[in-house]
C-alpha cells in the first residue's frame, strides 16, 4: 500500500517523529496548531498525517490520516510500524538526522580530527554528516542504546 511512506506529525509526537527518522522515515513535525495548513502540507509532500487530534479525521483528506491512540513512545511506534508495514532494515537505519530530518552525508579524511573525540576517531571507520546542523555521527554508544530500546519494546523486531 505504502511504498517507504513519509510522514507529517503534530507537535506533540515529535518522539516518535525522532523515533521514525531513526528508522529511516523521512518525518516532519509540524510545530504549528494541526489544522488546514499541516494537511495542506502534508498532501503536497505526499506525506501521511500522524496526529492524536481526533477532530482531524473528520475532515476532507482522510485518507491520508492517522489517529494515534497510544499514549507511550512504544505503543505508538509499534502502532505505526504495523498499519504502514514499516521495514526496519540496518542499512536504512541511523541515515536521517533526528534534528533536522535531513538526510546524513557519508564523510572521511583527516579534516574529521578536530571535529570527534580522539578515541574515536581512531576507531570508527565511516562518518555521516547533517548537511543542516553539521553535526557529525557515528556508530557508537547511542546507537546501540537504540538498538537495545527497539529490541525490548519493538513487537517481533528483527533486524534484516
Ligand atoms: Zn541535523
Amino acid at each position: 500500500m505504502f511504498d517507504h511512506p513519509k510522514f507529517i506529525t503534530d507537535a506533540s509526537l515529535a518522539k516518535l517523529a525522532k523515533w521514525l527518522r531513526l528508522l529511516g522515515y523521512d518525518t516532519v513535525v509540524f510545530h504549528k496548531k494541526a489544522g488546514r495548513e499541516m494537511l495542506r502540507l502534508a498532501q503536497a509532500e505526499g506525506r501521511i498525517v500522524l496526529t492524536r487530534r481526533s477532530d482531524m479525521t473528520e475532515r476532507q483528506f482522510s485518507d491520508c490520516l492517522y489517529l494515534i491512540t497510544g499514549k507511550d513512545i512504544s505503543s505508538q511506534l509499534n502502532d505505526v510500524i504495523d498499519k504502514f508495514a514499516l521495514q526496519i532494515e540496518k542499512q536504512s537505519m541511523f541515515g536521517i538526522c533526528l534534528r533536522c530530518n535531513r538526510k546524513l552525508q557519508s564523510v572521511s579524511g583527516e579534516g574529521l580530527r578536530n571535529l570527534v573525540p580522539p578515541y574515536v576517531f581512531e576507531n570508527c571507520a565511516s562518518f555521516n554528516e547533517c548537511p543542516s546542523c553539521r553535526n557529525i555521527f557515528w556508530e557508537g554508544t547511542h546507537q546501540r542504546n537504540a538498538l537495545q530500546f527497539l529490541e525490548k519494546y519493538i513487537k517481533n523486531f528483527r533486524l534484516k
